[in-house]
């Protein structure tokens, strides 16, 4: 069966010390918890990464990059691998983000070398899809979905796509405090869902999580995370603040 994940996206937030409280904060209050009903994952940025998979050494948290190199190695000045983040000891990585899409010009092409690299190298990567405001004010969002899906990710085994996570973020939704409504969110992820299952069955489709992100915050993510298709969140404000981060874990 398909996990409940809660991740953080720090996006470029937090220097190293910041980085460090934050993460020991979140230990002592996971720690707290009789019981955790679902996978959390940090996104940190590339500085992070060492101390906080050193930090947590609890198998219940995971750290993930927030992006990596559509190549290998070698002359790339400034990229990070998917290599070199697995040897931090990271195990997913955020692809696709819309602030990449948008500001780093990330197609689904490059996007697509990214997910077989990240794959390779033994990441999971947690991969964003979703439409802008336009698209949704003129009822495109399906499409647009769906084409970012079949782009990046339809030429993957059924293998490999099952190692996957989604994440569906409504770009109009993101930092913005405007959420999706449940219903919206859900209508969306069994679309979704439906468009696994066409490509790969039903087995394949059923096992795969898709989180929502968007301003989720500790107001609404209980009802989110109700809906029978949404798996979690991926979430960026309320991930820099351990008292806005933990109510949306105890959510589930
Ligand atoms: C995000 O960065 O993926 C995100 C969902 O941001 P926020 O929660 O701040 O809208």
């Amino acid at each position: 069966m398909r996990k409940n994940i809660v991740a953080g996206n720090w996006k470029m937030n937090k220097t190293l010390q910041e980085g460090l409280a934050l993460v020991d904060a979140l230990k002592v209050a996971l720690a707290d918890r009789d019981k955790v009903n679902c996978d959390v994952v940090l996104g940190t940025p590339f500085i992070h990464l060492v101390n906080a998979v050193a930090s947590i050494g609890d198998k219940k948290i995971g750290v993930a990059a927030q992006n990596c190199a559509d190549k290998v190695s070698g002359a790339y000045t400034g990229e990070v691998s998917a290599a070199m983040i697995a040897s931090t000891g990271a195990k997913y990585v955020i692809l696709g983000h819309s602030e990449r899409r948008t500001y780093y010009g990330e197609t689904d092409a490059t996007l697509k070398e990214k997910v077989v690299l990240a794959l390779a190298n033994g990441l999971t990567p947690i991969f964003c899809i979703g439409e802008v405001l336009e698209e949704r004010e003129s009822n495109k969002q399906e499409v647009v979905v769906k084409s970012q899906i079949e782009n990046a990710l339809f030429a993957l085994s059924a293998e490999d796509f099952s190692k996957i996570v989604l994440a569906y973020e409504p770009v109009w939704a993101i930092g913005t405090g405007k959420t999706a409504t449940s219903a919206q969110a859900q209508e969306m992820h069994a679309f979704i869902r439906k468009t696994i299952v066409d490509k790969y069955g039903k087995e394949v489709a059923d096992g795969i999580s898709i989180l929502y992100g968007g301003s989720c915050n500790a107001s609404n993510a209980k009802e989110l995370f109700a809906n029978p298709d949404v798996d979690g969140g991926l979430i960026g404000g309320a991930s820099l603040e351990v008292d806005k981060f933990m109510p949306i874990i105890d959510a589930f």
